[in-house]
């Protein structure tokens, strides 16, 4: 199906590009270019600032690499240093930038050097002495390799900051703006973000980007038209069970990814689903890089068609053929779930979404659907049918009536907490915390990976 690139689209050689980019385009069989592209590349092209709105699957990898090439080939240098530095939230979306470049420079002399926590450090410090022109790198790794090689970006040209929205959440701004305080303060900067409905990165947008032009290319409400989103209710975690081997077992797709919100989950799916033959792989990010780059290969080569993630290892995961989503835990958010969903259903290709939800995540589905202005369609498995049919009795939000967790007053809170902190100081030791005690964003912090 063709969804975001039209015949009548602009073809890639109206937007002036150097004929060895045109040629790798050609190769990696790019034949328009999809919206963002065709908003982003020109006025990039005239070393603007841009702020875009652009989430993974819209080709916007290539919407901010382009120019960047196109300014490298055109614009020679005697100077020495990193002329083009890409910062990303995760080494995964890292290694996917850098791969997407390698093949757009394939017939330039340019060089790429990937920088991420988990690889080599001293190859990293070698790449940089290298003062190769093109850096991918996620915030952490970089600082640190620039903390002990006292190496800076006096030099560069353009900065381009991907997914800026998860770097904030993902706590990495101080590191962030750092890594800019050591660039040079003429260069051109372009800050891509999922949604620019996130406070933060308007405010990070307004440090660190001069006169800038704002592209608003689609929005979190927008809606993926071209996936098919539906809910399973399950009774709990074993008809869930139940109901996810039926999918994998049912459902025709290329390739299928599951999420779970834990670790935990995600290896306990495991043993179950290969019980039943299927090919299973597991992406968390308490496995070591070597690992985790073996499992993408294996995934990516089809040797395992099915792969389990948390939310994190999943980010920015562009496989070709993934057409089967399944959320085995509704995520914690709305913006999670956009993140899961649209794994699937990439430029030209169809997807299926499915999430199975129990009694206690009713509400947060609900909450999802309202904060996408969407309603999933409703499905059921006929030789799985559970008891739960859903709540008996729904407020106007969606929600379930009489669910509401009872709120404590302020007052009798603080004093519960004061006690609580009475009681670490008598002990003399701090208490360590729990899973429990983390929100939704901490939780995802502290599965961080750069
Ligand atoms: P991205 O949003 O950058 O993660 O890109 C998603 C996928 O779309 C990647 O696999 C790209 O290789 C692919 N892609 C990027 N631009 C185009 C295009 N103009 N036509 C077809 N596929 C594209």
């Amino acid at each position: 199906m063709q969804l975001n690139t039209l015949d009548t689209s602009p073809s890639f050689s109206s937007l002036l590009l150097d004929e060895s980019l045109l040629k790798a385009i050609n190769k990696m069989g790019f034949l328009y270019p999809t919206p963002v592209q065709q908003q982003a590349i020109p006025p990039a092209l005239e070393y603007k600032d841009l702020l875009v709105s652009a989430e993974t699957g819209s080709g916007k990898t290539a919407a901010f690499l382009l120019p960047a090439l196109q300014h490298l080939l055109t614009i020679p240098t005697k100077r020495y240093g990193t002329r083009v530095l890409v910062l990303a939230p995760t080494r995964e979306l890292a290694k996917q930038i850098f791969l997407q470049c390698e093949s757009l420079i394939e017939f330039t002399e340019l060089k790429a050097g990937i920088i991420t926590g988990g690889d080599d450090f001293r190859l990293q410090q070698n790449m940089l002495r290298r003062n190769t022109e093109i850096v991918i790198a996620t915030p952490g790794r970089l600082l640190e390799l620039m903390e002990q090689e006292a190496h800076d970006f006096t030099n560069l040209e353009v900065l381009i900051l991907d997914e800026a929205d998860r770097m904030l959440d993902m706590g990495f701004s101080e590191d962030v703006l750092t890594i800019i305080n050591s660039c040079n303060t003429q260069k051109q900067t372009l800050l891509f973000s999922a949604t620019l409905s996130h406070s933060g990165v308007i405010k990070m947008a307004n440090k660190v980007l001069t006169n800038y032009e704002t592209l608003t290319l689609n929005t979190l409400h927008d809606g993926h038209r071209n996936i098919e989103q539906q809910i399973v209710l399950a009774d709990d975690g074993d008809h869930k069970q139940k109901l996810l081997a039926w999918l994998l077992l049912n459902e025709s797709y290329d390739k299928a990814l599951i999420f779970t919100n834990t670790r935990l989950n995600a290896d306990a799916l495991r043993g179950p689903l290969r019980g039943q033959k299927l090919r299973v792989g597991v992406l968390h990010g308490e496995m070591d890089q070597k690992d985790r780059n073996r499992m993408m290969e294996l995934y990516r080569d089809g040797s395992v068609n099915i792969m389990i993630a948390t939310d994190l290892a999943a980010r920015g995961l562009d496989i070709k053929g993934i057409n089967l989503v399944i959320n085995f835990d509704v995520p914690r958010n709305g913006i999670n779930y956009v993140h899961r969903i649209g794994r699937t259903g990439r430029i030209d290709e169809l997807g299926l979404a499915i999430t199975l939800v129990k009694h206690t995540e009713w509400n947060l589905m609900s909450g999802i659907e309202r904060f996408l202005k969407q309603k999933f369609t409703r499905r059921s498995v006929k030789e799985l049918q559970g008891s739960y049919k859903g709540p008996k009795k729904l407020k106007g939000s969606g929600k379930s009536v009489g669910s509401k967790a009872k709120v404590e007053p302020k007052k009798k809170v603080a004093e519960k907490i004061k006690v609580r902190h009475r009681d670490v100081k008598n002990v003399g030791k701090r208490r360590a915390p729990t899973n429990k005690t983390l929100t939704p964003e901490k939780a995802v912090i502290q599965e961080s990976e750069s």
